[in-house]
């Protein structure tokens, strides 16, 4: 089962200077891993060019992820939202296809934060039309969708697998996953178990996130390890498995206030990095013994 092992860029750094970029490429292939997770929330200054020199320098592959703001929510009623939210998505698209990815995942459905009340209707419908639309465009580059289902603090579209699958049967595009990550699936799911199973049979298992209950290192939180890479093994998954980890040590200036980021769990990012791959990859190979 060769997974292919991304770490998150706000591991090494909170912004993407050519400086900022070539530490951060050069530090995730350093620790081993085959791929970084580019998190272009502001698309417009993100050099792709610059990006795509660096990632070929070292050897390392890429995705993007990113969140919506309360300005270009896509799943706001509001007609002028909804279009300033699909023009975002679109640069984040084209940042992800000239960097030389092939997967765009996180919060492309609706704002990452807190709402107020639950999706109407029309939000929702806007939403859900906006992926599809997204979904089309990104076929053209042979990009795929993944998903991310949030917490209920940070959405209110989709914070299960089965609503993430009941979402993407509307949406009926063969290039949109779901994406699982463990953060989130320990606050709101029944069963780690059963989550990945119900995706993985709806064939839709695109993404995978590994995160910590409290989003610091991995092996010192709540969530149920073994378990969960066993269920991964158990449906053969062979994708993209991202670490994710947040610490006040790394700040980006606004996805680490959405994430609500207060705390500095970490300080030593290559320690964090190295730790969280030998982590997986002897909770994956104790899985594929057992298996
Ligand atoms: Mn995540």
């Amino acid at each position: 089962m060769p997974v292919t092992h991304g770490v998150h860029a706000l591991v090494w750094t909170g912004g993407w200077s050519p400086e900022e970029a070539r530490r951060a490429i050069a530090s995730s292939a350093e620790a081993g891993y085959d791929l970084i997770e580019i998190a272009p929330i502001d698309p417009t200054g993100f050099d792709a060019d610059m990006t795509a020199r660096l990632l070929q320098e070292h050897g390392l592959a890429v995705s993007a992820s990113l969140g919506l703001s309360e300005d270009t929510d896509v799943s706001s009623e509001d007609p002028e939202v909804v279009a300033r939210g699909r023009q975002r998505l679109s640069q984040a698209l084209d940042v992800l296809r000239d960097s030389g990815g092939t997967v765009l995942c996180g919060v492309l459905y609706s704002k990452l934060g807190k709402y107020a009340g639950p999706a109407s209707e029309r939000g929702r419908a806007n939403s859900q039309e906006t992926i599809a639309w997204l979904a089309d465009k990104a076929a053209a580059s042979g990009i795929t969708l993944a998903l991310e289902f949030c917490n209920r603090y940070e959405t209110n579209i989709m914070n299960t697998t089965q609503e993430t699958l009941d979402f993407i049967s509307v949406v009926d595009r063969p290039n949109v996953m779901a994406h699982l990550d463990t953060y989130h699936m320990n606050i709101e799911e029944h069963s780690f178990t059963e989550a990945v199973r119900a995706a993985a049979a709806a064939g839709r298992l695109g993404y995978v996130h590994v995160g910590e209950s409290h989003r610091g290192a991995l092996g010192t939180g709540s969530i149920p390890w073994p378990e969960f890479f066993s269920a991964l093994t158990e449906v053969g998954y062979d994708g993209i498995m991202t670490f994710e980890s947040f610490s006040s040590e790394v700040v980006h200036r606004t996805l680490s206030n959405d994430l609500a980021i207060w705390r500095n769990l970490w300080t030593d990012s290559k320690a964090l990095a190295r730790d969280a791959l030998a982590f997986t990859r002897s909770g994956l190979e104790a899985a594929a013994r057992q298996g």
